[in-house]
């Protein structure tokens, strides 16, 4: 599609140390000859932590654009969000993860094994605290973790700027100092961006050598629909309270380029539980579904460097996050 800024998701064929030169005449030895061989780095770094402690507003930080939705509420994201860093001599793929936390139902053992598998696949771990809830059961339970996976890890104490004593972050590096042996430990403010130099500076310490696995101007592996209907439940967390938001699953029926008008049709699902959850999407004369498709259509437009059109329709799904059919269609589980 002509008006979308950038590719997001090719792969790569083609890496920076097995760039070779063929060469031989008819009948000759053909020659095979390295023209290219400096140390890249690459791989991968799970951010890992708790839900709201500002892991997937760090990843949009470091990317310098929004990827992953972020909202004043636990358990925002839900999927597995790769994020890809590409500068000269390193590649890191950022996996930005669903909260770890004590889950109650299947759906949310599900979003945690999410971050789990992250975890174990890793190369480098980003763990992420709140100082304000520096302690408990959920951080040590992810200390407890990460000693069993041998990864090199690095601590991230975020939200920095909301602390009244700075004095109040030695005593917090000391203790999870004596926790575990972290790579490095940095305070940072994922929301204002300081610190985010640091943390990229580390990461890129402990990468492997290996292939640039994606293309310099990748951004994700995604496809563009995932993101559009991301942002639309992004909106739901912003603009609809209390427990709506997590009874919701959006769907994209229809995601159609009309090159010659520089357009993308999109038509989506919001998917409810309950015919009164469905009542409130919707909102007296349509206006909360009006505002939610506005304010998604606006952010989908710049994500995707396009006009859109949006067309979004309400629909309950009985009790969707315990149907296992319904989870597998709505892209929370794989098989
Ligand atoms: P996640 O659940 O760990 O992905 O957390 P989010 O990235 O969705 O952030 C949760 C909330 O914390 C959002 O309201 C963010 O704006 C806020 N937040 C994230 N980082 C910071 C920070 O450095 N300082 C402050 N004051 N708020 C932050
Ligand atoms: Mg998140």
């Amino acid at each position: 599609m002509k008006c979308l800024s950038k590719d997001l998701n090719k792969v790569n064929t083609e890496t920076p140390d097995e760039r070779v030169t063929l060469s031989g005449s008819a009948g000759g030895p053909l020659l095979v000859q390295v023209v290219e061989k400096k140390e890249f780095k690459s791989g991968y770094a799970a951010i890992v932590g708790a839900p709201n402690v500002g892991k997937s507003t760090l990843l949009n930080q470091i990317l310098k654009q929004k990827i992953s939705i972020t909202a004043p509420k636990p358990q925002t994201t839900r999927n597995r969000i790769l994020g890809i860093l590409t500068a000269s001599g390193y590649q890191i793929m950022f996996v930005d993860t669903p909260g770890i936390h004590k889950a109650q139902d299947e759906f949310n053992r599900g979003l945690v094994a999410t971050a789990l598998a992250a975890l174990g696949e890793s190369d480098v771990v980003v763990f992420m605290i709140d100082p304000e809830f520096a302690y408990g059961p959920i951080n040590e339970y992810i200390m407890g973790n990460l000693r069993r996976i041998h990864t090199p890890a690095i601590l991230v104490i975020n939200k920095v700027d909301t602390l009244r004593n700075k004095g109040d972050l030695l005593p917090l590096m000391q203790g999870y100092g004596e926790g575990f042996d972290f790579k490095a430990i940095i305070p940072v403010s994922a929301l204002k961006g300081d610190g985010v130099g640091e943390i990229l500076t580390e990461v890129v310490s402990l990468l492997p050598e290996g292939p640039q696995y994606y293309p310099g101007d990748s951004v994700t592996d995604q496809p563009e629909r995932f993101f559009a209907a991301e942002l639309i439940r992004e909106k739901i967390f912003h603009l609809v309270h209390q427990e709506i938001p997590y009874a919701v699953a959006v769907t994209i029926d229809r995601f159609s380029e009309i090159p010659e008008k520089k357009l993308i049709e999109i038509e989506s699902t919001i998917n409810v539980e309950r015919e009164s959850q469905k009542a409130i999407i919707i909102g007296k004369g349509g206006q909360m579904l009006k505002e939610i498709g506005k304010q998604a259509r606006i952010e989908i437009e710049t994500f995707l460097g396009c006009h859109i059109y949006l067309g979004l329709f309400v629909r309950v799904q009985k009790n969707w996050r315990k149907d296992p059919r319904a989870l597998l269609e709505f892209g929370y589980r794989s098989t």
